[in-house]
């Protein structure tokens, strides 16, 4: 990392995942690309990496496209293709992200499931984990590689291979609630759960087969709301916003 500015607190962290999800590259209600959006995330995440924490970010490509838009029965595309070109729109997001972090002074490299030579090197774990070491910020772009499930589900894998020490989901809610906060006004938001309650509540933070790894492997996953000013920073540091998921057993802010 070459930004100046030193850590100013212990991390709690030595290695971390920082699943951004594509609503983060865009404003409330639109589609496509907001640079605005992608430097104020660019801005966060470079005064948490600030903190001495390697950072991971995996990318989302919903405000570009989700496969899961084209159902099966859709005749125009089929929806494994619809999946490649879900795992296409994070690499967007990633090339918007890396140059926004690198014109804040910051050692980027983008890396991609899905082999783009030209534009991004490919994902190799080792290689992820060196670039790592050396303080700079990665970014994983194209999720697994595989369609039919989504970057969460990657965020998990990397988490689990890089040998990170916490999953962050960054959303634009404030955690995990009872129901949908935005429909409901008397949602209840967790402060902790045990990744059991997430299935056995079928409470909708990431796909099963995310939850599932997570709690194979006791990876913790803490899920916060990133547009609120500083939560990225907070987040890395290790401090209790949002919604912690691990082994624990359920409580309530
Ligand atoms: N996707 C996929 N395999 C993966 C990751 C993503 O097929 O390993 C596709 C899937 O269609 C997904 C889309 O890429 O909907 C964009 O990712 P996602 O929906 O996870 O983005 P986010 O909701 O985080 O913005």
């Amino acid at each position: 990392m070459s930004a100046e500015t030193p850590a100013t607190a212990t991390p709690r962290y030595r290695r971390l995942v920082l699943k951004i999800s594509g609503e983060g590259f865009v404003h409330a209600g639109e589609r496509g690309i907001a640079m605005d959006a992608v430097a104020h995330i660019a801005q966060q995440t470079g005064r948490a990496a600030q903190l001495g924490v390697q950072i991971a970010i995996v990318l989302g490509g919903g405000n570009i496209l989700r496969g899961a838009q084209f159902t099966a029965g859709n005749a125009a595309i089929h929806e494994a293709t619809a999946h490649y070109m879900g795992m296409l729109a994070t690499l967007m997001n990633g090339l918007a992200l890396q140059d926004a972090l690198e014109l804040q002074g910051f050692q980027t490299r983008l890396l991609t499931a899905i082999r783009m030579d030209g534009v991004a090197e490919p994902y190799i774990s080792r290689r992820a984990k060196r670039h790592l070491e050396k303080g700079r910020i990665i970014l994983l772009a194209a999720g697994t590689g595989s369609p039919f499930v989504t970057t969460d589900t990657a965020a998990a894998q990397r988490a689990l291979e890089l040998d990170a020490d916490v999953l962050l989901k960054a959303t634009r809610v404030d955690g995990v609630f009872s129901d949908d906060p935005e429909k409901n006004p008397h949602a209840v938001l967790y402060s902790e759960l045990a990744y059991d309650d997430v299935r056995r509540q079928n409470l909708r933070v990431m796909d099963h087969e995310a939850i599932t790894k997570c709690m194979q492997y006791d990876m913790p996953i803490r899920v916060f709301n990133f547009k609120k000013e500083g939560n990225i920073e907070r987040a890395v540091r290790g401090e209790k916003i949002g919604t912690l998921i691990s082994r624990t057993v359920a409580g309530v802010h």
